[in-house]
Order: structure tokens, then sequence, then C-alpha cells
């Protein structure tokens, strides 16, 4: 099968025409090494016509979607492929409610299919950062002073990010994770999950970062608000402003998932043509969800 590759509205129209023209791309996904049926192992099966299979053992019938994140979309497989496209191809995607009047789902139905795309954009962790990297920390929400810098006020959420240039000094990928505080503790985190220990990493003076660099390789100099880390502070700008346009209240048990979203985006932009296949394999690799794994109790 072809993948669908581009980010051409029409062709996609063209392409995925009924929720079935979408079941059969999702089919060859799944069974792209071959057929082994859930219950009994087997690797003889039927196709049927809406590309679910049979086990010609035990008559087990397994559909397309069945414990992946498109499991029991019920406003139909179509919709959904159109809001991974736009989520994938689009420069700052869509809000939820956008979505809703887009295609006439509830806001609430279009914002929980939303996280389940955001956690299937969620990084593998397999492959960090190596070359410069910048690292710096940044709030959201609460009262905007128009200070960079740390603050302490409770009700801005803090986020370390970090960022690997190119040669040219431009962005190559970038992560984003929301810490408690900015302990040397908490910053590490962004260091273990998304920094090679061989990369050359900048940060400012914080003292925060000294500890940490028993195990990596950090130079400490002045940001010189924000100026000594041009592009850094390009995509921090371009974050927060994206969350403070698009949505008008993120949670702070969410947020990662935004964070997600945007450095997927970000991080595949040289990248845009395979970018909408690649989200559907995480989406079909990736088991089911519940709505209440979003919801913070
Ligand atoms: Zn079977």
């Amino acid at each position: 099968m072809d993948i669908f590759e581009g980010q051409n509205l029409l062709e996609f129209s063209e392409r995925f025409k009924t929720d079935e023209n979408c079941k059969e791309y999702l089919s060859k996904i799944k069974w792209s090494s071959g057929y082994n049926c859930r219950k009994c192992n087997h690797t003889g099966s039927q196709e049927r016509v809406d590309y679910s299979r049979t086990c010609n053992r035990c008559s087990d019938t397994e559909s397309t979607s069945v414990d992946t994140l498109f499991h029991r979309v019920r406003f139909g497989l179509r919709k959904a492929f159109f809001i991974c496209f736009e989520m994938t191809t689009t420069t700052k995607s869509l809000s939820a409610k956008q979505i809703e009047s887009r295609y006439g789902i509830t806001e609430k139905t279009a914002r929980l299919f939303m996280m389940k795309v955001r956690e299937a954009m969620k990084s593998s962790e397999n492959y960090p950062m190596d070359g410069e990297v910048h690292v710096d920390e940044f709030v959201v929400g609460g009262k905007e002073t128009g200070k960079i810098g740390r603050s302490y006020d409770t009700a801005k959420k803090k986020t370390v990010c970090a960022v690997q240039l190119t040669q040219e000094g431009k962005v190559k990928r970038m992560y984003a994770l929301k810490i408690t505080d900015f302990s040397s503790k908490s910053l590490k985190t962004i260091f273990t999950k998304h920094i090679d220990p061989t990369a050359k990493v900048t940060t400012d003076l914080w003292k925060g970062y000294v500890p940490i660099s028993k195990d990596y390789n950090i130079q400490q100099i002045s940001s010189n608000k924000g100026l000594n880390f041009p592009a850094l502070h390009t995509m921090i700008h371009q974050v927060k402003s994206w969350i403070r346009t698009t949505y008008s209240w993120v949670s702070e048990f969410n947020i990662n998932r935004y964070y997600d979203e945007f450095c997927f985006r970000i991080n595949r932009s040289q990248d845009k043509k395979t970018i909408f296949d690649k989200l559907i394999k995480r989406m079909m690799k990736h088991e089911k969800m519940a709505l209440d794994e979003f919801i913070c109790r």
C-alpha cells in the first residue's frame, strides 16, 4: 500500500472519502507483518468487507481499530483521520472548539480525541539530542509580567525546555517538560529523557544546573535577557503564544500533552511529507485509552 504523503488537503480528501477507505489504511498497518489471531495465534484469516479479519480456526473477528487509539471512535474514522491531518500538517493545529464547528462533533468529544492524538505524539525518548543543546526554564499561565526568568508565582506552570541547534544556530529539535520547581532534581528530568551525555549543553547562570554538570557537559553563560539564546527564546515565545492564543485554558495535569504536540510538529518540520502516516502508525501501536486517563482526580 502507498502511504499518504504530503500536506495537500484536496489529495487527502480524495484518498479518504469514506470510513472504509480509512479502515483499509489501518488494516494495512495493523497486519503489515501478517495476521496472528489474538485469541489462538492462528495465522490464517478471512478479510471482511469492513477490513476486519476473522480467524479461520476460532472465528474470532478483530476490527482494524480495536485496542488502538482509534478504538471506538464514535464519530467515524474519516473525521478522525481529518483531525489527525490538521494536527500534523497545519502550523498551529486547531482548538477543540474549532474542531467542533468544522466537523460537527461536540467540543468535549473533540478534546478527548485530540488528547489521544497528543498521547501518540509523545516522544519515544529513544533518540536523545546531541551536538549543541541549549536549556532554559520558563513559566506559562498566571499573570504575565513580561519578564523572562524564574518565578515563584504558584499559578504559573513551570517548564524546562531544551533545543538542539544546527551548525547555523537554527532549531533542529526541541523538547519541553512541565516541572514542579526549578530545583536541580526537577531540571535534570529533561537531561535524562532527552539529552545525550555527549551533548555540549549551554544554560544560563542559574545555580540549579551546577549539580547536573557532574553527569553532563554544561557551560553556563549569562542569558542577557534571552539574547544569548536567540533560537531557544524564539521557541519559548512560540510555544507560549500558541498555548495562549489557541487554548483559553490548559490544565497543569495535561500541559505536557500540549508540549508533546508542539514538539512533534517542530521536530518533523523538515519531514512533513510523511508526518501524517507516522502519526497514524503511532496511533495504531498505542493501546486504547479511556476518558478518565485524561482527567485529573
Ligand atoms: Zn483464532
